[in-house]
């Protein structure tokens, strides 16, 4: 019993050199990956609900590498952050999302799209977050209006003041912040005194199964009430069915995103769903 004890531990410590190597591996390579040109951005358009309105995108990034395949966000965004290389990456999904939405036709009947961009919890504590912003928008010429930033909750736990600061910053440009995952935090409600943002992002977990779950129906209700009496706008991601359009407009949530509108796309089919020259 005591060798197989010795065999097991050993082989654990293995799977867990695995582990760290293949990371410390990914790390390494995507230290050169935007210069040899294997990240790019993909646009998920945002509707208003009321008519369906294209109003806005969010700018995802995309990490195909010749070797390891396509490497999910859920992954790569991670070891970006723990490294330290979101600091590099983040700045340079900004400066080039600015500078594709200055490209984009206005949709037929309606005012500019928003482009809104990811902030990491790393990037907020860089400090160097408003000075990116007012750089992007100079180099680019995007009016501030048309770039909104989504912070996560667990970015603002913790360092209220640290994202008031840059809050404050940002709506003296005339950027809006929304906060992301709203609901998957636990005291969303406080911080939205101390962190006063321009919107909220109900979280995906919480839109999954609005048709089933009395509760996810109930908290939704309630998120979107309690955000329109603070005067702030309500984002729904994750729509995949119309169904959940259809709950969350009669509630008056009042934008969504999700597959059932629209997967994200290049900039370039973003100029084609426009209806202009790509
Ligand atoms: P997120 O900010 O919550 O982004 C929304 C995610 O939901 C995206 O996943 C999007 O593709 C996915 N999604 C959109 N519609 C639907 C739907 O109808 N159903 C389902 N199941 N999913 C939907 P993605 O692109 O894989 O990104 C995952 C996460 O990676 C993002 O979550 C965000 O936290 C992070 N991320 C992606 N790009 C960036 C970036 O440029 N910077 C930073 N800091 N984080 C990023
Ligand atoms: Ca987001
Ligand atoms: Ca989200
Ligand atoms: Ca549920």
């Amino acid at each position: 019993a005591k060798v197989a004890g010795k065999n097991c531990h050993r082989s654990y410590n293995r799977a867990m050199d695995h582990a760290v190597e293949r990371r410390v591996h990914m790390e390494h390579e995507l230290r050169g990956a935007w210069e040899r040109g294997e990240l790019r951005l993909v646009y998920q358009p945002i509707y208003r609900t009321s008519d369906r309105q294209m109003v806005g995108v969010e700018v995802l990034l995309r990490w195909q590498h010749p070797a390891l395949g396509a490497i999910p966000p859920s992954v790569f965004i991670e070891v970006a952050e723990q490294s330290g290389l979101i600091e590099v990456i983040g700045p340079k999904v900004l400066r080039a999302a600015c500078l594709d939405a200055i490209q984009w036709p206005m949709p037929p009947g309606a005012v500019p799209l928003f482009v809104s961009v990811n902030v990491s919890p790393r990037q907020l504590r860089s400090g160097e977050m408003a000075d990116t912003v007012a750089r992007c928008l100079r180099e680019s010429g995007l009016p501030p209006s048309r770039l909104h930033l989504e912070l996560t909750e667990t970015a603002v736990i913790g360092d209220e003041m640290l994202a008031a600061s840059l809050l404050d910053k940002l709506h003296r440009m005339g950027v809006k912040v929304w906060l992301d995952d709203f609901g998957t935090g636990f005291s969303g409600l406080s911080h939205l005194r101390q962190v006063p943002v321009d919107g909220v992002k109900i979280d995906k977990s919480f839109v999954a199964d609005l048709q089933r779950d009395p509760d996810d129906l109930a908290l939704t209700t309630a998120i979107i009430a309690m955000a329109h009496s603070l005067g702030i706008t309500v984002v729904a991601e994750g729509i995949e069915h119309e169904v959940q359009y259809q709950l969350l407009r009669d509630r008056k949530c009042d934008l969504g995103q999700g597959y059932w509108f629209s997967r994200p796309v290049s900039s370039m089919d973003l100029v084609r769903m426009l209806g202009g020259m790509a």
